[in-house]
């Protein structure tokens, strides 16, 4: 009977080391590599123990247990580095790789050195058993200490892959599932074994790692886990400079790509499974209505724009979840930003140019149609300055144009629009503005000009300004640009004909005359 389990474990010790031969071939996948070392430990433990059973006296047994003392301590370390890649789509780095191993390189040497400390087992007996040597094992502290080790690095795994079959539906044709589903063994058995239930106290690890075995063969060939096509698709999906968010149909964690984590800092492979909406920006995704959207993100205190594009993932007529692909486009909506500045912009003076004053005061009536109120509007005129580019040249007068522009600007309210209306005019927009508001800052600006002295060629130049001021109120009948701007020339018409250097009402009176 012993003869019989020994052989059948010994094949599936060389079906390991098969296995060991064939993921060494799939180095292109990086999951591969702890893989291979792990069915290398397993095949190295199940055929120590095939032969140990076979062992004729007490130092072929102790040999033979040597033998796996080289696999069964690094089946953790391996299994969790493998456990560690799944879950984190990149292998450990080599400080905690070489953390995992501490223990088995622990297990090793004490269990290499057994005989001096007694550590790992306080005694080794033998009984005969129908012409087998069978041993009575005492197990000592380290026994348990790596036992506690090896536990915890399976269910460590098991939560893995349990977690990552979770966020694909539970669907059993997956990777996940069969990995899961082939780790459970072992610890069963073991556990069986340590409460006495095995038959002649045989330890039953090798058998439940024999099982996994079947379901690891399953994965690999029936679900391609080494195969070109995932590693192509694993590449792909982590490299591509898009982000890529998995969602369920109930808008759980189910995958991201490395660009999408480098947008959201919340994302962590520890989240798989987890609603994203208890995050405020993925509340803020998954609550958009359309298929493509912008969203405006602050990072680093700095506004950042992203485009997101869902996709439906069906299976026939079922709605699995979503696919998000991600794009920044912050530079996209800075260059549309630059040349709408440019084109609403003066190129001398910087401020405002007519047509987006015109925008924004369409904008302004439409306000005040709605919402009720005041609006004013000034128009600014540089009296004689004809004579000012006469006597000073052209470029001097572009200096005067330019100065006495910034200077304005730093006189009206954040929420008053400013903007060269034309030649040497200027228009100021001043919503919510009562006539006497206005007027109080045209005078302002008047007064602050004529007391400007500007410098040119050495010598100093003066000017004035004439203002116009037009007011109209919600309940004005006829509210229109044109209107509007028609009746502030009239005042400013006004304002140069009485003698220049002052402002004008609408009513074509000066406030003096009131
Ligand atoms: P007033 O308004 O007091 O009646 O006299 P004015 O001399 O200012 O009147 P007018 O409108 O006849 O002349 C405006 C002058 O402004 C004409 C033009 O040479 C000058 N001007 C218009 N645009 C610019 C500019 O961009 N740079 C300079 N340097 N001058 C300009
Ligand atoms: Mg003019
Ligand atoms: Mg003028």
């Amino acid at each position: 009977m012993i003869n019989i389990i020994s052989i059948l474990l010994l094949c599936f010790g060389l079906s390991f080391f098969i296995l060991f031969l064939y993921s060494l071939n799939k180095k292109r996948n990086s999951l591969a590599v702890p893989f291979t070392f792990l069915c290398l430990a397993i095949a190295i433990y199940i055929t120590g123990y095939s032969l140990e059973l076979q062992a004729r006296n007490p130092e072929q047994f102790m040999f033979f247990l040597m033998i796996e003392f080289f696999g069964a301590p690094f089946m953790s370390g391996f299994w969790l580095l493998f456990a560690y890649k799944f879950r984190h789509r990149q292998p450990a780095p080599l400080h905690i790789a070489l953390l995992f191993m501490i223990i088995p390189f622990l297990t090793l040497f004490l269990g290499t050195t057994n005989e001096i400390h007694h550590l790992l087992y306080t005694s080794i007996d033998f009984v005969s058993y129908k012409g087998s040597l069978l041993p009575i094992l005492e197990k000592g502290p380290w026994y348990y200490a790596n036992i506690l080790y090896a536990y915890s690095v399976q269910i460590f795994g098991m939560t893995v892959f349990f977690k990552d079959w979770r966020s694909r539906g539970y669907h059993m044709k997956t990777q996940s599932f069969w990995l899961m589903f082939g780790s459970i063994w072992p610890v069963l058995v073991n556990f069986i074994y340590l409460s006495g239930g095995s038959p002649l106290n045989l330890d039953l690890t090798p058998f439940g790692l024999c099982v996994s075995g079947i379901f690891f063969y399953i994965a690999i060939f029936r679900y391609g886990f080494l195969e070109f096509q995932e590693i192509m698709k694993e590449v792909v999906f982590l490299e591509i400079n898009e982000g890529i968010l998995v969602l369920d149909r109930r808008n759980r964690l189910v995958d991201f790509n490395l660009a999408c984590k480098e947008i959201f800092s919340w994302l962590d492979f520890g989240r798989i499974g987890i609603d994203i909406a208890i995050f405020p920006e993925g509340k803020k995704i998954v609550e958009q209505k359309k298929p493509e959207f912008e969203l405006k993100l602050i990072r680093n205190r700095e506004s950042k724009y992203y485009a997101f594009r869902r996709t439906i993932l069906t299976e026939g007529s079922e709605a699995l979840g979503s696919v998000y692909f991600i794009q920044d486009i912050s530079g996209q909506k800075e260059m549309i930003r630059v040349l709408h500045d440019i084109e609403s912009h003066d190129s001398l003076t910087e401020v405002y140019n007519r047509r987006r004053l015109m925008e924004e005061l369409e904008k302004e009536l439409q306000r005040l149609k709605h919402c009720g109120g005041y609006l004013s509007i000034l128009l600014i005129d540089i009296d004689h300055f004809k004579q000012v580019n006469d006597q000073y040249g052209h470029q001097a007068g572009d200096e005067v144009l330019k100065i006495l522009a910034g200077a304005c600007m730093e006189k009206v309210r954040k929420t008053d629009l400013f903007g060269r209306y034309g030649g040497e005019e200027f228009l100021v927009i001043l919503p919510e503005a009562t006539e006497d508001n206005a007027y109080f800052v045209a005078e302002n600006i008047r007064k602050f000009t004529e007391n400007l002295v500007f410098w040119a060629n050495g010598e100093t130049i003066k000017i004035t300004v004439s203002i116009g001021i037009n007011t109209v109120y919600s309940n004005d009948s006829s509210l229109n640009t044109e209107r509007l701007l028609q009746g502030v020339s009239t005042s400013l018409h006004h304002a140069k004909n009485s003698g220049r250097n002052r402002t004008s009402l609408s009513t074509g009176l000066n406030r003096l005359d009131i």
